[in-house]
């Protein structure tokens, strides 16, 4: 299987066919601007020392700063920040915002280690990257297993290294983070909500029904926030699943059930409530809308084939493979891409940025509507791309974004 990074260049590829851009341009998108490594050595609890190794790709920012999430996994690797730094690049373009697109990690599975030890690699990373941030240069924000804690210890570390005084700028360099140091309202429910928002906008496009079985593939920040959300707007939410098991059940699961179960046990494995599969089963459950919301290359083609739902929602990054893609189209099932699926938690980290940087708070309220309004404009923009070039969603969504972006350039 092709790593993620030469995924996003087969779509790229994909999209160069379709519509013809200057192949100067597309050359400029098949490389990061920068692709920075870095060694984070840390103090142990139990005295010893570990060097974990830690990255950041700022990809493109011809749209604004870099801006992109930090992302916490055995199996982050160069190529998958490659890809998801290129994804954000697309992403910020395809919902218009003035950002650009960076992404970061650190290899390592934060469950082995202790808070202590996690604050202190958080910090590290900082430390190791504090020159290339800042509110006008690089923004990171939260993704798999990083959270608004960590983003919380992050801005003190920024903090303390580069001694600004000027708080609203030092804030605007993390979004992400708690409401009370200075995070956004809705922030935590931002991408799952954001990829309600798509889904009802295009809805009626893809032939669903107003009332869905819906299944979903991740139940952390995202797909916990889209379970409850699909469920709270009269949808079925018949199975989701984490890193250890799948939970089915037909009639639809009582979501605040499954979330406090997954809260008190930390998984949700010995559920009660209902019954267990693998993730390759919950994958092939017949549904009206799949919702893979984990990780890369989960619908490849090797199951593609054997996918029984009506319309898939990407709310993960890239977890349908260029080949299952093709697959998927053939056998008419619509999916609506992650660049535009899942663009909401940038959508509101770019609106904390802004509240930031003008010493502002927004209500609830009005976060919300702005988001709403983002990914409708979005998903029309989308739509509209995808029928005047009579392709797919994602190549619409694309080729919306490398036109904006080709625009901008100066
Ligand atoms: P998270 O760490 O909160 O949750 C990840 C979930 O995936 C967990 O429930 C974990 O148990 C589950 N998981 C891990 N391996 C799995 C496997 N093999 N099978 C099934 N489930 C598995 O991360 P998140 O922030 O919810 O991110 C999920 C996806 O959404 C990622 O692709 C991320 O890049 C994307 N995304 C996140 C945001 C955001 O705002 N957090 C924004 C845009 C896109």
């Amino acid at each position: 299987m092709k790593n993620p990074f030469e995924n996003a260049m087969v779509q790229l590829e994909k999209a160069t066919k379709i519509r013809n851009f200057e192949s100067e341009f597309i050359n400029s998108l098949k490389k990061p601007n920068h692709d920075i490594r870095i060694s984070i050595p840390i103090k142990m609890d139990d005295g010893s020392k570990k060097t974990f190794e830690g990255y950041r790709v700022e990809y493109n920012n011809v749209l604004g700063p870099y801006k992109g999430g930090i992302r916490y996994h055995p199996n982050t690797e160069i190529n998958e920040v490659k890809a998801l730094a290129f994804w954000m690049t697309l992403k910020c373009a395809v919902v218009d915002i003035p950002m650009g697109g960076g992404k970061g990690g650190i290899t390592v599975e934060p469950k082995d280690l202790s808070k202590g030890e996690l604050e202190r690699l958080s910090r590290g990373w900082v430390r190791g990257l504090s020159d290339i941030l800042g509110p006008y240069k690089d923004v990171p924000a939260p993704d798999v297993n990083t959270n608004g804690e960590i983003m919380a210890w992050m801005v003190d570390e920024f903090a303390k290294i580069t001694a600004n005084k000027n708080t609203s700028e030092t804030n605007a360099t993390f979004t992400g983070k708690p409401v009370g140091v200075g995070g956004s309202e809705g922030r935590t429910q931002a991408t799952g909500l954001g990829g309600f928002y798509v889904f009802e906008t295009l809805r009626a496009e893809v032939g669903l029904p107003q009332k869905c079985k819906v299944v979903i593939q991740g139940f952390g920040n995202v797909g916990s926030n889209a379970a409850r959300i699909f469920s709270e707007n009269g949808h079925i939410v018949i199975a989701v699943s984490d890193s250890h098991v799948a939970i089915l059940k037909e009639d639809g699961l009582d979501l605040k059930e499954v979330e406090a179960h997954k809260k008190k046990t930390g998984s949700l494995r010995y559920f009660v409530g209902a019954r267990n599969i693998t993730n390759e089963e919950l994958l092939r459950l017949p549904c009206d809308l799949l919702i893979p919301a984990a990780f890369e290359n989960v619908i490849t083609d090797q199951n593609a084939d054997g996918i029984k739902a009506k319309v898939i929602l990407e709310l993960a990054n890239g977890p349908i493979t260029p080949e299952a893609d093709d697959i998927l189209f053939k056998k008419s099932i619509p999916v609506i891409p992650d660049i535009l699926a899942n663009s909401g938690g940038v959508t509101v980290s770019y609106f904390e940025w802004q509240q930031n940087l003008n010493n502002a708070h927004w209500a609830e309220k009005e976060v919300l509507s702005k988001l709403k309004k983002t990914m409708e404009e979005a998903s029309k923009k989308t739509l509209e791309k995808s029928k005047e070039l009579n392709t797919s969603l994602r190549m619409g969504a694309f080729i919306l974004a490398l036109e904006r972006i080709e625009e901008k350039l100066i």
